[in-house]
């Protein structure tokens, strides 16, 4: 059996480690399409956050307190670069994972694309499951917001993390989206996929931007997998992170049966053929969706390599 799970950040890497537990069981292979809207330049490296919590989560080097970046982390680079006044001084950047973005900017100065150098890198991470960009092409997510009473764009980690969402917000806008194609891999391993599983990450910012690249919300609609999402959303809370404020700017009810009915039945023009929501949201519907409630709570592997089974039973 083959796995293609769509895939962000925290939620996307802990919901990864359940799926490779429940892929060493059974002998399935995995394949974990990232997210790259998130992917940003600054002091000159080249930065993909989601890659790298996926990378480090699942080779047991990430910083479990903290959710992103390395554990044992140091950051006299960040304090000597402070100290010279370099902007931006908003955003974490730890000596070890430092060492991560220098080779990886490195490659793609020498022309690699971002798939290849992602291979690279895990060759020493070995993650256990085969970890794919989106997209190689430049894709990024900006944010439309008002500041000081003029509309402009910004990153969306100077609105994440600089301003923690708290600026008034238009819309998010996929740079790059017009043009971007799937990267290397991706519509083959979805075209050899049994079964896709939509991460509980991020639906806005994370899974929102995979599926904006072009051809690959086709490739899921009109594959041969059965697509299953999982909610990032328990009883109306994004139990961590700010989904609530991300779809708020879309209007959309932070629930998890408005998160399934955003993604939408794959028989009229979505993508799922199922919906997974937590015991507590039992009876949630979501139109032309199989709907079923377990326990959502990604506390331990075990826990939710159960949950992957039950998102995986329910087609
Ligand atoms: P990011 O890119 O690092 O922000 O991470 P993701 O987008 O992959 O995942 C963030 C989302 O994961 C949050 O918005 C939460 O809604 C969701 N999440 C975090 N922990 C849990 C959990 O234990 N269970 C469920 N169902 N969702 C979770
Ligand atoms: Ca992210």
């Amino acid at each position: 059996m083959h796995i293609v799970v769509l895939a962000g950040g925290i939620g996307g890497a802990r919901f990864l480690t359940g799926v490779r537990a429940y892929a060493r069981s059974t002998g399935a292979e995995v394949t974990a399409v990232v997210n790259v809207g998130d992917d940003v330049t600054m002091h000159g490296l080249r930065i993909c956050p989601d890659l790298d919590s996926v990378m480090y989560t699942l080779s047991g080097a990430a910083d479990p307190e903290r959710g992103w970046g390395r554990v044992g982390e140091t950051w006299a680079v960040k304090d000597e670069l402070a100290a010279y006044g370099a902007e931006p001084s908003w955003f974490g950047l730890g000596d070890k994972d430092i060492a991560t973005h220098l080779v990886r900017s490195q490659m793609l100065n020498a022309g690699y694309p971002l798939s290849a150098v992602t291979e690279a890198l895990c060759q020493r991470w070995e993650p256990g499951v085969r970890l794919l960009p989106a997209t190689d092409d430049r894709f990024e997510t900006h944010v439309v917001v008002e500041i000081d009473g003029a509309e402009k764009a910004i990153h969306f980690q100077e609105w994440w993390v600089r301003h923690r969402g708290e600026v008034p917000t238009k819309r998010f806008v996929f740079v790059g989206a017009d043009t971007a194609k799937p990267a290397a891999g991706v519509l083959e391993a979805l075209a050899t996929a049994d079964v896709v599983l939509v991460a509980p990450s991020n639906p806005v910012v994370s899974v929102g931007p995979i599926l904006a690249v072009p051809g690959l919300r086709a490739a899921l609609a009109g594959g041969p997998a059965a697509v299953v999402g999982v909610s990032p959303i328990i009883g109306g809370s994004p139990v961590r992170g700010m989904a609530d404020k991300c779809l708020a700017v879309l209007g959309v009810p932070c629930t998890a049966a408005a998160v399934g009915a955003l993604y939408g039945a794959r028989s009229t023009g979505g993508v799922l053929d199922g919906w997974l929501v937590d015991s507590g949201d039992a009876g949630a519907s979501v139109p032309g969706v199989a709907v079923a409630a377990v326990p959502l709570w990604m506390t331990d592997e075990q826990a939710t390599a159960e949950m992957v089974r039950a998102a995986i039973d329910l087609v």
